[in-house]
């Protein structure tokens, strides 16, 4: 596997461990905020600050992944309304150009934070990138994950019967659009990342969990689904062989009995101890259990460790003083 040779070497310091940072949703838009380009700006110069110092230290290199929730909700609505005078684009559309929208911002916040402490030299670039789905995928049976704008029962029942989309009432709320949200099997972009990461650029890649894409006769199509990102994080991690997986969420450390008296925060984890807690069932489908799988996955596939914590925390817990960190032993 090509993996091997890039941690061994390709031009790159030894002593730098390449870590693959998977950002959530809040280091792009906190909670109660409208969204205007100017609060996420903000949230994401703030979040490239703490990328940068990791970066300054020395000790690291880094590609970036990042969620895109609220910005292809955004998008998907802007089609919505206003479908009558612009052509709405198709859903695996709007997570392209979410990965444009939050690339730009990253890429911009990062250049100019490098600018500020005289390293203008470190090159930053995203990557539209496509993440394989097998079009046999069990998810696409039972499509689950509700995305864009709420739609009167009418609306939904018209949508469903001339554009073929399945539909879900969504707790009273009126109905929705759901999608299938299959498993990523291989970021198609892996080899132009892996180039760009031994060129010492920092990549921001696999936006939003990737635009789902499926091979058919030898090309590939793109296909409305939504891919978790923490997963699709693990597979670009895996496949440009970064020695840390590093998930920056809204919580310190991954919790047993979350939200119960017995809330015990973890500050380790071998990868059978998170196998029997995910059992358990500790981990809340759709936050915590892609993230807990995903770092399970990681150290499976021959990385070093994976670390769960929140974006302040990020570099005390690279040194190992916070987070959670799961490793083999
Ligand atoms: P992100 O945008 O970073 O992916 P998510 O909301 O998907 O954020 O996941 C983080 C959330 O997971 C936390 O805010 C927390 O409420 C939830 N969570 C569920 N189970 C646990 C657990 N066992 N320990 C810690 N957090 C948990
Ligand atoms: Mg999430």
């Amino acid at each position: 596997m090509g993996t091997q040779d890039v941690r061994k070497g390709d031009g790159m310091p030894a002593e730098k461990k390449l870590v693959v940072v998977a950002l959530g949703g809040n280091a792009i838009l906190q909670p109660g905020q409208r969204g205007t380009f100017e609060e996420q700006m903000k949230n994401v110069h703030l979040t490239c600050d703490q990328l940068a110092q990791m970066v300054e230290s020395g000790k690291y290199k880094i590609v970036v992944t990042h969620g895109n929730g609220p910005q292809v909700g955004n998008i998907l609505l802007q089609n919505e309304v206003g479908k009558d005078v612009a052509a709405p684009m198709p859903l695996y559309v709007c997570g392209a150009e979410s990965q444009g929208l939050i690339g730009y911002m990253i890429q911009q916040s990062l250049t100019n934070l490098f600018a500020d402490k005289g390293r203008g030299d470190i090159p930053v670039a995203t990557v539209v990138t496509q993440v394989v789905v097998d079009a046999k995928d069990d998810a696409f049976v039972h499509p689950t994950k509700p995305v864009g704008p709420f739609y009167s029962a009418e609306e939904a029942k018209r949508l469903h019967d001339e554009k073929g989309y399945d539909v879900k009432e969504d707790a009273g709320r009126g109905w929705r659009r759901v999608v299938a949200s299959p498993d990523p099997v291989e970021i198609f972009e892996k080899e132009i990342i892996r180039q760009l990461v031994a060129a010492r650029s920092i990549v921001i890649a696999s936006g939003g969990g990737g635009i789902p894409v499926v091979r058919e006769n030898g090309h590939l199509r793109g296909v409305d689904a939504v891919i978790d990102k923490d997963l699709a994080g693990e597979r670009l991690a895996a496949d440009v062989g970064a020695s840390i997986f590093m998930i920056l969420t809204d919580v310190s450390q991954v919790k047993l009995n979350y939200k119960t008296p017995q809330e015990k925060s973890l500050d380790r984890m071998t990868v059978a101890e998170a196998r029997k807690y995910h059992a358990e069932g500790h981990f809340a489908k759709g936050s915590m259990e892609p993230k807990v799988r995903a770092a399970i996955r990681f150290i499976e596939s021959g990385g070093e460790r994976a670390i769960i914590t929140s974006l302040d925390k990020a570099t005390a817990a690279l040194d190992g003083k916070a987070g959670t960190t799961i490793t083999k032993e």
